[in-house]
């Protein structure tokens, strides 16, 4: 196997090769080169010392990023290249970060160090492939596995635990059994990790294709940074519109919303108030009041992960109107755009489809069929400029003012009536007839 590197990675690897020292493209980048990804970014590892590595690239950009865990970043073409000498860890007494770590000779020792076999391989022109541990393997048949001893790694450091999940969720791949089950024992080490550092993982994983597969499997560790879903797991709901639980239409609609932060986020907590405001009527199940419940506890458990502030602000506005009725009518279209803007509106609709994807087949068409058309319905608004928001209403305050009517509440009062009636296109955004209007209102 011949992976084709960036000349600036090569030209990283000829000139450590130059003074003596080996080096290799090293984890994500060789794992992503052999399923045909293109890389983010090109780490290099090399036995040099850091002051070595430095020597070797005298003159150039080099920064010291993390000289105490033996890395400097090379500038080449305005891109940072990391280079890294093998290392392995010292002890971890807090599941989080090695008290310190050792540099060592063999390049072996530094992948034994690395998570899982698929990010523990490493490949050189002169050398090749280097896999140690079967990570092309377990790349071909989509496998997440520990190098080494899976519960050691996770006691290690247990935000491995979420990086399993991410890259199984983001590569579409399963999770070894050995390590799955290392995973469900250490879960509780996860309350050592930041919430920074989980939440990082978290935002990964939801966006992965397979986010609501592996969130579904492995729900005891979910549930353990996010246990406020946990009393939706086998929830039945007991109506003709749903086919599923609770968690399992959850996880359905994560995997049905296109791969965006906002709009996933929203899919996982859209209906976890539900369980608590389960009814039953004539044997039917409702769930009166859900969306208020569900945007509550969204917001609680995104500051407690220290989401932030726009992040918490779109998802939980999408909850709160994840029921409401999106209608193909243009007054209908304007009162939301009103309400929500473009933007969130678009949102609001993919929610929608996302939620339906995941509810009795027999009501989708019917469902997407209204979406389609108040998208069409939107577009032809937005498209022919008519007007939805106060700045787009042909009078402002001060036209009123100048009209004769008394500054103060009344002016935003007024606004907003001629807004409605301009909606209802019971007047025209004509400048002149609204002024009229106004006088004829105060
Ligand atoms: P990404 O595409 O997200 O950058 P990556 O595999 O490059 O994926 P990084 O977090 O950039 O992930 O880490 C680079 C490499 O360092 C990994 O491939 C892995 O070999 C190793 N590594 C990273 N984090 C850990 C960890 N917590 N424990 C063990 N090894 C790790
Ligand atoms: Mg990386």
């Amino acid at each position: 196997m011949i992976i084709e590197l960036p000349s600036e990675a090569k030209h990283i690897i000829d000139t450590l090769g130059e003074s003596g020292y080996e080096a290799f493209a090293v984890g994500g980048c060789v794992r992503d080169s052999l399923i045909g990804k293109p890389p983010k970014d090109w780490d290099v590892c090399t036995p040099a010392l850091p002051e070595q590595t430095k020597k070797c690239f005298a003159g150039q950009r080099i920064v010291e990023t993390g000289l105490k865990h033996g890395t400097v970043t090379l500038v080449l073409n305005q891109k940072p290249f990391e280079i890294t000498t093998y290392r392995i860890d010292g002890d971890y007494s807090d599941n989080r970060r090695p008290d310190k770590v050792e540099f060592v000779k063999s390049l072996k020792e530094d992948l034994s160090r690395r998570d899982f076999t698929i990010n523990a391989m490493a490949y050189s022109p002169k050398s090749g492939m280097v896999d140690f541990f079967g990570g092309e393997e377990d790349l071909k048949h989509g496998v997440i596995r520990c190098v080494g001893d899976a519960g050691k790694r996770f006691s290690e450091d247990a935000l491995r635990i979420m990086r399993a999940l991410r890259f199984a969720a983001v590569l579409g791949f399963s999770i070894e059994t050995g390590t799955a089950e290392a995973m469900r024992e250490s879960r509780g080490l996860l309350k050592n990790i930041s919430v920074e550092r989980i939440a990082a993982e978290l935002s990964k994983l939801v966006t992965g294709a397979g986010a609501g597969r592996i969130m579904t499997e492995h729900m005891p560790v979910i549930a353990e940074i996010i246990p406020e879903l946990a009393p939706a797991i086998g929830f039945e709901q007991n109506s003709p519109f749903h086919c599923y639980d609770v968690l399992t239409h959850i996880m359905k609609s994560v995997d049905s919303a296109p791969s965006d932060l906002h709009l996933r986020l929203t899919m996982l907590f859209h209906d976890i108030g539900k369980p608590a405001r389960y009814s039953e009527r004539d044997g039917t199940g409702h769930f009166y009041g859900h969306p208020q419940l569900s945007t509550d506890m969204a917001k609680g458990i995104l500051t407690r992960l220290k989401y932030d502030n726009n992040t918490i602000d779109a998802v939980t506005q999408l909850i709160l109107y994840h029921d409401a009725d999106i209608l193909p009518k243009k007054k209908h279209i304007k009162r939301w755009l009103n309400r929500i803007g473009e933007e969130r509106l678009r949102q609001l609709i993919e929610v929608k489809r996302a939620d339906a994807a995941a509810q009795s087949e027999r009501y989708y068409e019917g469902k997407t069929a209204i979406l389609d058309a108040a998208l069409q319905a939107m577009d032809e608004i937005i498209g022919q400029r008519e007007c939805f928001a106060l700045k787009d209403l042909a009078v402002n305050g001060r036209d009123l003012i100048e009209a004769g009517v008394p500054e103060g509440r009344l002016i935003g009062a007024t606004l907003n009536r001629l807004m409605d009636m301009v909606i209802d296109e019971e007047a025209p955004n004509d400048r002149a007839v609204l002024l009229e209007i106004a006088r004829g209102l105060n």
